[in-house]
């Protein structure tokens, strides 16, 4: 049993200090889409792999070759599913991906997709003192850049474990957004200790990922609980609503999870499906955010 800590005790301006560490600021809803879209798709796909393995040491050849497949299986199908349709998205990488499957990182980019920070070894960012956080940051960047000969301008929080040291560290790198928060339905402002630093937030959700509706766990009751076409219509709503209101529709899916041959048609029917609407711009994270500034100012 753990020992609960007594917040009881604290006083306001320490519960204060911590919830402005990185807080939301300004809502960032540009009152026009580039071509006259209605609104913003912004598909992504974190590329763990191996990594969710890795990281915690594990020792599983299984669980690794589980990874494995989203570099043999999963990127292909996607980039093919993505090339069919001609619609750019952003990867988040682990450096550890990069160097381990160097030539799926350049081909992605070769396609006219963005590849993001996604931590070394998808580390748990908020088990990591600062000095060892930035390190690691600042390496992945390097490291990517060196790979893929395009420096990462945006950043994804392996598991979205984003610690109180993290906006600080992506504020000093001159990130221009994160995606790893889930404060708005639309880009917004940073604030770091209560003041813009730079960084725009293009927020996330679990209701928008893959990963919380079809993982399972070998060792514990994790199984997943829901058909996929019930997935499917989630996502539709997100979207439908999103159109309805001009706004952001943001999507996290993972190779190894997505990419299997009963889950990738999720994503093509709701390709399809957002297609249809004729009026809705396909963009990378990047792109989405700088015209998201542009429009802000
Ligand atoms: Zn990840």
């Amino acid at each position: 049993m753990t020992t609960p800590v007594p917040t009881w005790t604290w006083p306001e301006e320490r519960l204060q200090a911590l919830m402005n560490r990185a807080r939301a600021g300004r809502a960032l809803r540009p009152a026009t889409w580039p071509s006259g879209a209605r609104c913003a798709v912004t598909l992504s796909f974190d590329s763990d792999h191996d990594t969710f393995e890795l990281r915690d040491g594990g020792r599983s050849i299984s669980a690794l070759s589980q990874g494995h497949f989203g570099a043999r299986q999963g990127v292909p199908r996607i980039r093919a599913l993505l090339a069919r349709h001609a619609i750019p998205a952003t990867f988040f990488v682990p450096a550890v991906t990069a160097i381990h499957y160097p030539d799926e990182q350049r081909a992605l980019v070769a396609d006219g997709h963005e590849i993001g920070l996604h931590g070394w070894i998808h580390e748990r960012n908020t088990l990591l003192d600062f000095a060892t956080e930035r390190e690691l940051q600042f390496r992945s960047a390097d490291t990517l850049e060196v790979i893929t000969g395009v420096r990462p301008v945006g950043i994804r929080t392996p598991s979205w474990d984003f610690s109180d040291n993290t906006l600080r560290i992506s504020a000093e790198m001159g990130l221009l957004y994160d995606s790893s928060l889930m404060a708005d339905v639309d880009c917004y402002e940073l604030l770091l200790d209560g003041a813009p630093c730079g960084v725009t937030e293009i927020p996330v959700e679990w209701i928008r990922d893959d990963a919380a509706y079809l993982v399972m766990d070998r060792w514990g009751g994790l199984r997943p609980q829901i058909a996929p076409a019930d997935i499917l219509e989630i996502f539709r709503r997100e979207f439908d609503a999103a159109r309805a209101e001009g706004g952001l529709f943001q999507l996290t899916l993972h190779p190894d999870i997505i990419g299997h041959r009963s889950r990738l048609w999720i994503l093509e029917e709701l390709i399809d499906y957002i297609r249809g609407h004729a009026d809705a711009w396909f963009a990378t994270h990047e792109a989405a955010v700088r015209h998201v500034l542009a429009e802000c100012r």
